[in-house]
């Protein structure tokens, strides 16, 4: 990992740590961020830390107005014995870069990224909660900062890390959820966005999940754009199907996101010699399966909830029970697998962590 001299100003203000018996997603950051600038014809510089505060932008900046931003999630744990451990990291660097491009935004340096990253997280360490199921989340992004009305990439960007304590995603364990199917919008379509990490995707899904929560759904399952035909992922994570003993997942086709849970989560089944395929799968495909008995399990994979096990698919008013509405065999096996290696409660037989 290259090393960067980076300006470190540490707060005199230091904040009272949240209850971590009680932690939401998201509402609580840490004392410090990290940040770096980016100017055309200087590349990035004057990378930092800082005092976590509010941050003063132009209203023209490109980024309230054309949405050239792009984000990232992971989460750092403490294991039993005090060190930190993060899962994937470089995943999620390599995936910023692949979102950078696509928004014709600079690449940044993976390694000093990285770097900078283990930098705060270090000077963090003690935001590190370690009741069960709790985490330190991390959220790099880029946002455009010049400040011009034009349609084109800006020519001034600003790179940020912010870090936030989070609670259990399941307040009782893991347990399944409740799925309608989306028949009328889309997240994305072949060409579009769909494979970059970036804000425009996440508020063109707003409108779909209001509906599926008033209608009592946890989130909807995203069909392809065209034809409204294919599995494509639910909510924010991709999805797997365990069909007549083989665990299938949409492939990546340019419209899905390439989870590094989806990603660990194939080379853990390949690992243990179970079968599965990355393919296009049609909701039709879902229906025979169901129909037939042979629909043993699906599940949704991310940062966030590690394993989401899905127990209800709604598809235009057809009501597909999985697995008794319980948490699969497979499903648990992976949760427990994964946490276990993110948490240090298991070897990391894979090198996945930093
Ligand atoms: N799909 C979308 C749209 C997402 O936002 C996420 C969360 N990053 C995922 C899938 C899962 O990706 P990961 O496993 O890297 O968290």
């Amino acid at each position: 990992m290259k090393s960067l001299p980076i300006q470190i100003k540490l707060t005199d203000n230091r904040k009272e740590k949240p209850n971590p018996e009680t932690l939401i997603f998201g509402r609580n950051f840490t004392d410090h961020m990290f940040v770096a600038d980016y100017d055309e014809g200087k590349g990035w510089h004057s990378h930092r830390i800082v005092p976590y505060a509010p941050v003063s932008l132009d209203p023209a900046s490109i980024v309230f107005h054309y949405g050239q931003t792009v984000f990232e999630g992971l989460k750092a744990y403490k294991s039993p014995n005090g060190t930190v451990r993060l899962f994937r990291p470089e995943e999620n660097m390599k995936r910023m870069n692949l979102s950078l491009d696509r928004l014709c935004m600079p690449r940044i340096d993976e390694d000093l990224a990285l770097n900078a990253l283990t930098q705060l997280i270090q000077i963090e360490k003690d935001w590190i909660p370690t009741v069960e199921g709790t985490s330190l989340y991390i959220r790099p992004f880029v946002i455009a900062n010049e400040a011009f009305l034009g349609v084109s990439p800006a020519k001034k960007y600003q790179f940020y890390i912010i870090l936030s304590p989070v609670g259990s995603y399941y307040k009782e364990g893991i347990h399944p959820v409740k799925i309608l199917v989306e028949n009328e919008f889309v997240r994305a379509v072949k060409g579009g966005t769909g494979g970059a990490k970036t804000a425009g995707n996440y508020a063109a899904g707003l409108k779909a999940q209001e509906v599926a929560d008033q209608k009592g759904y946890a989130q909807v399952l995203w069909l392809d754009g065209v034809e409204k035909k294919y599995v494509e992922e639910v909510g924010s994570m991709n999805i797997f199907f365990k069909i007549n003993g083989e665990v299938v997942t949409p492939a990546i086709n340019g419209s899905i996101l390439e989870g590094i849970t989806r990603k660990s989560i194939l080379h853990l089944l390949r690992h243990w010699n179970i079968p599965v395929a990355e393919r296009q799968i049609s909701m039709d495909e879902i229906r025979d399966a169901y129909d037939n008995g042979t629909l043993e399990e699906v599940f949704g994979t991310g940062t966030a909830a590690v394993i989401s096990p899905v127990g209800e698919l709604n598809w235009d008013g057809y009501k597909m029970v999985v697995n008794h509405n319980e948490t699969g065999p497979l499903a648990r096996q992976l949760f427990n697998t994964l946490t276990n290696i993110q948490t240090g409660n298991e070897e990391d037989p894979f090198g996945w962590i930093l």
